[in-house]
C-alpha cells in the first residue's frame, strides 16, 4: 500500500517557469532514487500549487519503473497520528520498523510537525536511518525551511544535505496549458476566449483554477448550455467568492494588526496583553470565517496554538459582540474589508 493516486503523474504535471527546477529535480530523483545528490528533496510552496501532485508523480514514476522498490507516500498528519497511536499502545517498535524498511519515503506537508517534539525526534531517527542506507526521502512544506517555525534545528540542518526548491504560481501561459490539459482529459472543448479569461482571472492557485473549471463544466451540463464567456463570467462572480480568494490568513492577520495598531509579530506571538489578545482573537475569528483552514491549521498560524484556542477565540468574539457595541462595530467594519477583497 503506497497511498499513491495514479492520476498524479509527470505527464499530467504541466511544466512552466514556475515549477521547472522542482519538476526536473523530482524527475531525476524518480529515476535514481537515493543516489542523486537530491536527498532529501524538499519541495515547498503555497497551497494548491502542485506539491502533492509532484511528489506523488515521483512515487508513481518509481513504482512503474522500479517495481522492487517500496515507495510510501504519507501525509505528515497521518504520520503523527500513527506515531501517537503507537505511543498509546505502548509499542513504538513496529511503527519505527515499518518506516525504516521503506526505499522511498514521501512525506507531505511537514509544516505539520511544528511544535511536535516527540514526532520530530522519531522522524529524525527514521530520516537518519534511511539516509545512511541511501534510501530516498522526499518532503513538502507550505513554506521555506527558514520560515518553518517550530521545527528543530537539527532536522532543518539535515534538509540542507539535499535540495530544497519551490513551486510558484504558474504564469498566464502555463495556466492556459493547465486548463487545456484538464479540459482535454474531461473530453470537453471550450472556446479560446473562455480559456484566456479563466487563465487571466484565476491567479491564486491551481486548485482554485480547477475548482472553477469543475463548476463551469457542471453548470453547463446541468443547464444543458454551451460553455461560453458569459457563463464563465457568471460562474466567476457567483462561485469564486466562496472559494478562498485573496483573503488568506496572512492578509487577515495583517489587516487586524493594522486595524488595532499592533505589531504583526505580537499578533502571532505569545503575548498576553489585553489589546493584543483581542486583536488576535478577532483575527482567528475571521480566519475561520474567510479561509478554508482547519481550526488546527489556524492555531498553527498563530504561533503554534492548538485548535481549542481558536474555538475559544471565536466564542469570545461572539460573546463580546452581544455585549459591546463598539467592539461589534469594529467587527462589522473589518468584515467589510474582507468581503470586499473576496469578490
Ligand atoms: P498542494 O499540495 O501544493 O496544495 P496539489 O498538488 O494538491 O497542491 O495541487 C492542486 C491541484 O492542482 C491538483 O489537482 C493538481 O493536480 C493541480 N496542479 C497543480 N499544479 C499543476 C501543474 N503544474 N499541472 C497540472 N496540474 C497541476
Ligand atoms: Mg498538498
Amino acid at each position: 500500500q503506497s497511498n499513491l493516486i495514479e492520476t498524479h503523474t509527470f505527464a499530467n504535471f504541466i511544466e512552466g517557469d514556475c515549477n521547472r527546477l522542482a519538476r526536473s529535480a523530482g524527475y531525476a530523483v524518480a529515476n535514481k532514487p537515493g543516489i542523486t545528490s537530491f536527498n532529501p528533496l524538499l519541495i515547498y510552496g503555497g497551497v494548491g500549487l502542485g506539491k502533492t501532485h509532484l511528489v506523488q508523480a515521483i512515487g508513481n514514476e518509481i513504482k512503474n519503473n522500479l517495481e522492487d522498490k517500496f515507495v510510501l507516500y504519507v501525509s505528515s498528519e497521518k504520520f503523527v497520528n500513527q506515531f501517537l497511536d503507537a505511543i498509546k499502545d505502548g509499542n513504538v517498535k513496529p511503527f519505527t520498523n515499518f518506516y525504516m524498511q521503506v526505499d522511498v519515503l514521501i512525506i507531505d506537508d511537514i509544516q505539520f510537525f511544528a511544535g511536535k517534539g516527540r514526532t520530530q525526534e522519531m522522524f529524525f531517527h527514521i530520516f537518519n536511518h534511511l539516509h545512511q542506507n541511501k534510501k530516498q526521502i522526499v518532503m513538502t512544506s507550505d513554506c521555506a525551511p527558514k520560515d518553518l517555525m517550530g521545527l528543530e534545528e537539527r532536522l532543518l540542518s539535515r534538509f540542507k544535505w539535499g535540495l530544497t526548491t519551490d513551486l510558484q504560481m504558474p504564469d498566464f501561459e502555463t495556466r492556459v496549458a493547465i486548463i487545456k490539459r484538464k479540459m482535454q482529459s474531461e473530453g470537453i472543448s471550450i472556446p479560446e476566449d473562455v480559456i484566456e479569461y479563466l487563465a487571466y482571472t484565476v491567479d491564486t492557485n491551481v486548485r482554485e483554477l480547477e475548482g472553477v473549471m469543475i463548476s463551469l463544466i457542471a453548470h453547463a451540463s446541468l443547464n444543458r448550455v454551451d460553455i461560453d464567456l458569459s457563463l464563465a463570467k457568471t460562474i466567476m462572480k457567483n462561485i469564486v467568492k466562496d472559494i478562498e480568494a485573496e483573503v488568506g490568513i496572512d492578509f487577515i492577520q495583517k489587516t487586524c494588526a493594522d486595524y488595532y495598531d499592533i505589531k504583526l509579530e505580537d499578533l502571532k506571538a505569545k503575548t498576553r496583553k489585553k489589546e493584543i489578545v483581542t486583536a488576535r482573537q478577532v483575527a482567528m475569528y475571521f480566519a475561520k470565517e474567510f479561509t478554508n483552514h482547519s481550526l488546527k491549521s489556524i492555531g498553527y498560524h498563530f504561533g503554534g496554538r492548538d485548535h481549542s484556542t481558536v474555538i475559544h477565540a471565536v466564542q469570545t468574539v461572539n460573546d463580546l459582540m452581544e455585549t459591546d457595541n463598539s467592539f461589534k462595530a469594529a467587527i462589522i467594519e473589518l468584515r467589510k474589508k474582507f468581503k470586499m477583497k473576496s469578490y
